[in-house]
C-alpha cells in the first residue's frame, strides 16, 4: 500500500531466498500462475493464503508469453499478449489483483497515483478499469507519448483520471514523488503508487525470467543471456531478483537507448543522472531511472560485481530503425523500438557458445508510425488499438508545479 517509503526511499524485500534445486525441476511442469504462485509466495506469506495468491494469480496472468525463436541463437519473450499490449500488464494486473484483496479487506477507498512514460499508464488503466474501491490518477508528459499511447491513457473514462503534464516524464515523477512525501495534505486519504517503484509490480516480474528459461532446452540453459531493454530499471532489477533467487542466467544486457545513465555507470563507475532526451524508445526516455538504486542496493553497490553480471549496451534512434528492419527482413520477426533495442543488445554483447533471449516489451502495433518506417510494409493493428482510435480524449492539462498538482489532487480525490 505504501509504494514508497519515507524520505522517497524505495522498499525492497530484506531477504531473497535462493530457491532449492528440486524447484527448477518441478516448475517444468508448471502453467506460469502456478510458478508465480511457488516464486512470490515467498514474500507474500505474511500477507495471503497461498490459495489466496494462486487467486491472484490466476487472475492477473490469463494471457500467454510465448518464447518466439528468432534466428539460431536468439529468441524473444513476448511479454505484450496483454490487455494493454505492454509488458507493464504483467506488474500492473498483479498490483490491481493484490489491491482489490486489500480494498475489499478493509473496505476502504484507493487512490493510486501513476506518472508514465506511455506503457505503465495505459497498463495501468486497463487493469484497474472499473475495479470497485479504486481510483486512478495517471500524469504523462504532453507529447512525449505516441498519438496511441495517449489514446491508451486518456480514453477510458470512469475511475481512471489523466492528466497531460507540461513537462517531462521526470517532472511527472518528481509531483508524484512529492505527493507521497506530503502526509499533511494527504493525510486521512489511501494513496498508493502503481509506478515501477512499487514491490508489488516489481515482484510479479521476476517470474517471467524463470519462465523464458524452463522454455529452453537443456543445453541452451547452460548459457543464457537476457537482453533488457531499459528505462527506470524495474525490468532489470526484477531479472537481478531472479538471479538472486538462484535463476542460472550467466548475465543480462542493459539494453538502452542515447538516454544512457546506466550504461554509463556499468562503465565507468560513476552514476550520472541528467535530462532525458526524447527518442523513437520512448518508454526508456528516462534520465534518472527510480529502480537502479534497487540493484544497486541487491549487490551492494560494488561495481564490480554489478559490472560482472550486466553489460551495457546502447543504440541510437537510427540503430534502432535498423534494427527493426534486420529483424524484419532477416528473420521475418516485427519487433517494436524497445524489443529491438533488447534484440540488438543480444546480437552485439554475446559471447560466441550462449543463447540469447531478448524481452519484447511491447506490442510492434502500438509504435505503428516507426515500425512501417522501419519495414515499409503496413502492419495490422488488434482490434483494442482499433477501438480507441476513435474515442475522445478526456485530460486535464497541468504544469509541472507541485502546488497546482496538490491543489487539483485535493479537489478530485
Ligand atoms: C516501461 C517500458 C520499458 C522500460 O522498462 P523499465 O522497467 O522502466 O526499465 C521498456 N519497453 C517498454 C515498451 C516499456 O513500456
Amino acid at each position: 500500500m505504501q509504494g514508497a517509503g519515507s524520505n522517497n526511499g524505495l522498499y525492497f524485500p530484506e531477504e531473497i531466498k535462493e530457491k532449492a534445486r528440486d524447484f527448477f525441476n518441478d516448475i517444468d511442469a508448471c502453467t506460469f500462475p502456478q510458478m508465480a504462485t511457488e516464486i512470490l509466495y515467498d514474500f507474500a506469506e505474511a500477507d495471503f493464503t497461498y490459495q489466496e495468491l494462486l487467486d491472484i494469480c490466476t487472475r492477473a496472468f490469463n494471457f500467454p508469453i510465448p518464447l518466439v525463436k528468432v534466428n539460431e541463437r536468439i529468441y524473444s519473450l513476448e511479454l505484450f499478449h496483454g490487455p494493454s499490449l505492454a509488458f507493464k500488464d504483467v506488474g500492473a494486473r498483479f498490483l490491481a489483483e493484490v489491491l482489490k484483496k486489500i480494498a475489499e479487506k478493509e473496505g476502504e477507498e484507493i487512490t493510486v497515483l501513476v506518472a508514465t512514460s506511455g506503457d505503465t499508464g495505459s497498463a495501468v488503466a486497463r487493469s484497474f478499469f472499473n475495479v470497485e474501491g479504486i481510483r486512478v490518477v495517471l500524469l504523462y508528459p504532453s507529447e512525449k507519448v505516441s498519438k496511441i499511447q495517449e489514446k491508451t491513457l486518456t480514453t477510458m473514462g470512469g475511475n481512471i483520471l489523466s492528466l497531460e503534464v507540461m513537462g517531462t516524464f521526470d517532472d511527472c515523477q518528481n509531483l508524484v514523488k512529492k505527493a507521497f512525501a506530503d502526509k499533511e495534505a494527504f493525510a486521512g486519504k489511501k494513496l498508493t503508487s502503481a509506478n515501477s517503484i512499487n514491490v508489488g509490480r516489481l515482484l510479479p516480474q521476476a517470474v517471467y525470467y524463470f519462465w523464458a528459461w524452463h522454455q529452453l532446452s537443456e543445453a541452451e540453459r547452460k548459457n543464457v543471456v537476457i537482453s533488457v531493454p531499459s528505462g527506470n530499471y524495474g525490468n532489470l532489477s526484477a531479472g537481478g531478483i531472479a538471479w538472486k533467487m538462484g535463476l542460472p542466467v550467466k548475465r543480462f544486457i542493459a539494453a538502452s537507448n542515447i538516454n544512457k545513465v546506466v550504461p554509463d555507470y556499468l562503465e565507468s563507475g560513476n552514476y550520472q543522472p541528467r535530462d532525458a532526451v526524447r527518442t523513437l524508445s520512448n518508454a526508456m526516455d528516462v534520465g534518472d531511472p527510480s529502480n537502479f538504486v534497487r540493484i544497486r542496493e541487491m549487490f551492494h553497490d560494488d561495481h564490480q560485481q554489478i559490472k560482472a553480471l550486466i553489460r551495457p549496451f546502447v543504440a541510437n534512434d537510427d540503430q534502432t530503425r535498423e534494427g527493426i528492419n534486420k529483424l524484419y527482413t532477416e528473420s521475418n520477426y516485427t519487433a517494436d523500438p524497445h524489443g529491438a533495442i533488447g534484440y540488438l543488445g543480444c546480437k552485439n554483447r554475446m559471447d560466441g557458445n550462449e543463447t540469447g533471449v531478448f524481452l519484447e516489451t511491447a506490442h510492434p502495433a502500438k509504435f505503428k508510425d516507426i515500425v512501417e518506417e522501419s519495414i515499409h510494409t503496413e502492419i495490422e493493428l488488434p482490434e483494442y488499438l482499433r477501438e480507441i482510435q476513435n474515442k475522445p480524449k478526456q485530460s486535464t492539462q497541468m504544469p509541472a508545479d507541485y502546488n497546482k498538482f496538490k491543489e487539483w489532487l485535493m479537489e478530485n480525490i
